[in-house]
């Protein structure tokens, strides 16, 4: 969902917000987080980031979080997560980083319409998954595109889709998969597979799925639902057609956290490097969800992080006042 955020211009003096806690991102982890940390009285401002919730906002229908046994829609997910979060004290604000500065506390984040100053940060900035940027994906998106097997398989039962990718997370997600569709069509820009021998060795010699090398998707076509797609041999310029139910896009995720590439440690993905505890290089700077989490990425644990990096955040403060309190009595 794309929100038209004010830019400032040099008429506008830009508003300037002190705040205890931050949160930079509102899919599961920084709605999670502002829901504990309004209940704990922070008042916590939520800037929502380009899209409000996040990739699980892009999701049909969701089918592994826990207390919804008939299933629940990305964007009603996101809605629930923020009213309750609402309910209870958390601002959301439909604004996003722009440029945040992490040397001292308060930790200094502008944005498209202002400026704040937190006393402590989450960032809950997600990840995005890498589009093809080819025609009919982003019309098709959640009618038969998509860019998560855990999330959208089930719709595919007794179906045949394309995956695109050679990766790790392409044969691992077609493997995945295979427990519910009909066949599967691995589409490969490459005749080599850049995923490791085992995978590639599972997928191979797995009844349900084939190949199609040196390939790349020029176009996705269905009116309603995914339909079929063009598909382009990069060798011989030969064009086919090939019907298909869906198409599962694995090319890669990028984590949004080049704002902080800056101040904070990255990993060569580009992931936040954290503790087990949620923690970053930098004191009162917390980080939850998919900007730090190249494992799991669910609704679920992305949540559950949102939740744990906002009680970090609470025992950070608690602890910083104890001590201010303790040197203003010496
Ligand atoms: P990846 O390793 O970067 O693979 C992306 C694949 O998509 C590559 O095969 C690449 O082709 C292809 N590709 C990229 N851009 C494309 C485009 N525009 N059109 C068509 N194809 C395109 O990404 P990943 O599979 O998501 O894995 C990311 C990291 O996580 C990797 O380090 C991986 O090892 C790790 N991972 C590990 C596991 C596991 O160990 N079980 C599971 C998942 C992920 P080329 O090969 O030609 O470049």
């Amino acid at each position: 969902m794309d929100y038209h955020l004010k830019n400032i211009s040099s008429d506008d003096s830009p508003q300037r917000n002190n705040v205890k806690m931050l949160i930079l991102g509102s899919g599961p982890a920084g709605l999670s987080a502002a829901l504990y940390a309004a209940r704990a009285s922070l008042e916590p401002v939520v800037l929502t980031g380009m899209e409000l919730g996040g990739q699980v906002s892009l999701t049909n229908m969701v089918e592994n979080y826990p207390g919804f046994p008939d299933g629940v829609g990305g964007q009603d997910l996101v809605d629930l997560f923020q009213k309750q979060a609402e309910k209870f004290g958390a601002r959301i604000e439909y604004d996003a980083a722009t440029k945040v500065d992490l040397s001292k506390r308060p930790f200094k984040v502008q944005t498209y319409n202002g400026e704040y100053l937190a006393d402590t940060l989450i960032i809950a900035t997600g990840a995005q998954a890498t589009h093809l940027d080819v025609p009919g994906e982003m019309e098709l998106t959640g009618r038969g595109v998509s860019y998560c097997a855990t999330c959208d398989g089930w719709f595919f039962k007794e179906k045949d889709v394309v995956i695109v990718g050679g990766g790790d997370s392409a044969l691992e997600e077609s493997l995945f998969l295979t427990r519910y569709v009909k066949s599967i069509t691995i589409i490969h820009r490459r005749d080599s597979l850049r995923a490791g021998v085992i995978l590639q060795e599972r997928a191979i010699n797995h009844p349900k799925i084939k190949f199609i090398w040196n390939s790349v998707i020029t176009e996705i076509i269905g009116d309603e639902t995914v339909g079929k797609v063009k598909i382009k041999n990069i060798t011989t310029g030969e064009t086919t057609e090939l019907p298909t139910d869906g198409v599962f896009i694995f090319i890669g995720h990028k984590p949004n956290t080049q704002l902080f590439a800056d101040d904070l440690d990255l990993d060569e993905h580009g992931y936040i490097k954290r503790t087990d505890l949620l923690t970053t290089g930098i004191p009162g700077v917390f980080v939850a969800g998919e900007a730090g989490d190249p494992d799991f990425r669910q609704v679920i644990t992305s949540a559950g992080m949102g939740a744990a990096a906002a009680m970090q955040a609470i025992r950070f403060l608690q602890a910083s006042e104890e001590k201010q309190s303790e040197v203003v009595k010496s």
